[in-house]
């Protein structure tokens, strides 16, 4: 069998004395789709930003791809050329063109060659809708071309993992489809994704499973249908009352 993509065992991380993820256990496989919803505040994004430990543990454990990234003699930064991150404001580079953005670190860090760089650039611009934008700056796009650009620009890296932290929050409305497209595309071509997110459409149509947290643990998992049909947990039950 193949290892874990991701494989988080009792994982706490406190704040202080704010104790924000309380023992979470998290398990993703290869190719498979992970939706993580639940309220706002319940840890979601630190539990995904414990994964590329953007955040540090307080104790647990956070293997990916059997690298225990946990372990302080792991070089992080090798580990998370292969996590590709995309949150809900872009951090887009605003004096690069939209091709510089995504060119920047695979050529930095030595992964591509300028010209491979290049044309791996315009294929996703490609993949991302976006092929006529390779020149403009990031100001002159809208946020749903934007986020399309920070799409491409993390998978310029090649990960094997993409991780989504609310890509459709900030968007306005008529700009969300386009976004969601694109994952769904990325998750047809078999990409391992954690995705958070309130789009309760895309994680019925797109999701493997689907993971409930409130209060800093996993309060429930499933199936799309299991989860949104017959959710067991009065905790999920409400907080899908509230956003369906
Ligand atoms: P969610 O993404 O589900 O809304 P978060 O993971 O952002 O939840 O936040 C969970 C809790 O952790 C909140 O109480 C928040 O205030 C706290 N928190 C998150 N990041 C930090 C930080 N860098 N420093 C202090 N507290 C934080
Ligand atoms: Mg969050």
């Amino acid at each position: 069998m193949k290892p874990l993509k991701v494989d988080v065992s009792d994982l706490n991380k406190s704040f202080g004395d704010n104790h924000v993820l309380k023992g979470i256990d998290f398990k993703v496989a290869n190719n498979e789709v992970v939706v993580l919803i639940g309220p706002s505040g319940s840890g979601k994004s630190t539990l995904l930003r414990c994964l590329n430990r953007l955040e540090e543990p307080t104790s647990g454990k956070v293997v990916i791809d059997g690298n225990d990234i946990s372990d302080k003699s792991t070089d992080i930064d090798k580990a998370r050329q292969n996590i590709g991150m995309v949150f809900q404001h872009f951090n887009l580079f605003n004096n690069l063109t939209v091709g510089e953005n995504i060119e920047l670190a695979p050529t930095e860090l030595g992964k591509d060659n300028k010209e491979e760089a290049r044309a791996l650039a315009k294929k996703l611009l490609q993949t991302v809708g976006l092929e006529d934008k390779y020149e403009a700056m990031p100001q002159s796009l809208s946020g749903g071309q934007k986020q399309r650009v920070a799409i491409a620009r993390a998978l310029a890296m090649k990960p094997d993992i993409m991780l989504f932290d609310e890509p459709t929050s900030a968007l306005d409305p008529e700009m969300v489809g386009d976004v969601l497209a694109v994952m769904k595309d990325l998750a047809k071509d078999g990409m391992t994704m954690v995705v958070v997110t309130h789009e309760m459409g895309f994680a019925k149509e797109v999701a493997d499973r689907v993971v409930f947290m409130a209060d800093g643990k996993v309060m429930e998992e499933g199936s799309p249908d299991a989860i949104f049909d017959n959710p067991q947990n009065e905790r999920t039950k409400s907080f899908l009352e509230k956003v369906i």
